[in-house]
């Protein structure tokens, strides 16, 4: 079989030695002769897993003291009902920066709950920038953030400074650069895009921030339920936890956080440089607040099409058509997707220029 070079914007590309390991415990895990997804998630085994898991996640993040660890289902759509749940106080408020699709979406959520200050937002121009001057209301709750926009392609180089707690969504970029937790009340995001396969959700939450919104909160959607139950208040989803738990391994073992930030730079670095020199193509993000996970460009000519679809095709490259609110093109660029492929697309991108313009 020949190496397809996977820019899928999510579920994404996993390190090759990760679904090998994966696939040999769906059919015998830890020599039990029995499939990690037929055992108890209660047995030793399994738990086991889900504490190293947990585990890798504080250390890969250097995750302080009082915040706990959870791997939940739902997806971070669900974590958009349970931010206000658990953190907007009742008759309180929150305050959303919005900066795109997802961030929306939540925003639209909290709205359910009580009063949403929307208090940036860049839709003006189809969110191909991260607002920088807005008020934080000093009276909110909570401010919520979406640190990766990955549709339209842009990121937050910088988290506001902010006296209220801030919640972040980064279900895609969580684990592709070093962060500050102690920043956040709560950070969450879906498993498909930087972890593992769709399926679990991540929440790392300060303790001391929960029960204090005085709302009734369904079991399922408390956060202290699952505290209490270590993420085992009803049966976890052990496959997708499992996964994740081989690919934070896999990120450890090359050099954890610090060493993909770097990687994540020069792929970023090594696109972005194409894009800008290449005469036949233009980026569509900000160039300040450009995504290092998805990078967004459009062909100038847009006759040129189906010509430069036929020659990424052929270079044995998948996923990189845009999402329909930008059209063009995405290349999404996640931890375990290799400069090697990028350097393939940048070279398609050059040999198609040479042809054409
Ligand atoms: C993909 C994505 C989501 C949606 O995640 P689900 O797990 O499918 O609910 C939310 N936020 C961001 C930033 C995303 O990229």
């Amino acid at each position: 079989m020949s190496k397809v070079h996977n820019f899928s914007a999510g579920p994404c590309i996993l390190p090759q030695e990760v679904l090998k390991q994966a696939s040999e415990a769906v059919i015998n895990f830890n020599n039990l002769n029995l499939s990690l997804i037929e055992i108890s998630h209660r047995s030793k085994d399994f738990v086991e897993v889900m504490e190293k898991a947990q585990a890798l996640v504080k250390e890969l993040l250097g995750v302080p003291d009082g915040y706990s660890i959870l791997f939940l289902q739902g997806g971070a759509s669900l974590g958009f009902l349970k931010v206000p749940f658990n953190f907007m106080k009742e008759n309180g408020s929150a305050a959303y920066v919005n900066t795109g699709v997802w961030a929306s979406k939540a925003l639209e959520e909290a709205k359910k709950m009580g009063t949403v200050h929307e208090i940036a937002s860049s839709k003006d121009k189809n969110f191909n920038y991260i607002p920088k001057k807005y008020q934080i209301p000093g009276d909110a709750d909570y401010l919520h953030i979406t640190t990766n926009n990955t549709i339209f392609g842009t990121q937050f180089k910088n988290i506001p400074i902010s006296r209220v707690p801030i919640i972040a969504d980064m279900s895609s970029d969580i684990f592709s650069k070093k962060i500050d937790v102690s920043q956040f009340d709560m950070i969450y995001a879906g498993a498909q895009k930087n972890m593992g396969p769709a399926g679990t959700t991540l929440y790392i939450v300060k303790d001391s921030a929960l029960g204090k919104s005085g709302r009734q909160i369904p079991t399922m959607l408390n956060l202290q339920t699952h505290i209490k139950k270590e993420s085992m208040f009803n049966t976890p989803p052990v496959f997708p936890i499992y996964v994740s738990m081989l690919t934070l391994q896999w990120l450890k073992d090359n050099g954890g956080v610090e060493w993909i930030e770097k990687v994540n730079q020069e792929k970023a670095d090594l696109l972005y440089n194409e894009i800008d020199v290449n005469p036949l193509f233009e980026g569509t993000a900000n160039v300040a607040d450009r995504s290092n996970m998805n990078a967004t460009f459009v062909l100038k000519d847009e006759s040129l099409t189906d010509e430069f679809n036929k020659m990424w095709q052929t270079a044995n490259i998948s996923g990189i058509k845009g999402h329909r609110d930008v059209g063009g093109y995405r290349a999404s660029m996640y931890n375990a997707l290799p400069l090697e492929s990028v350097q393939v697309l940048v070279d398609v991108m050059k040999e198609f220029a040479k042809k054409y313009s």
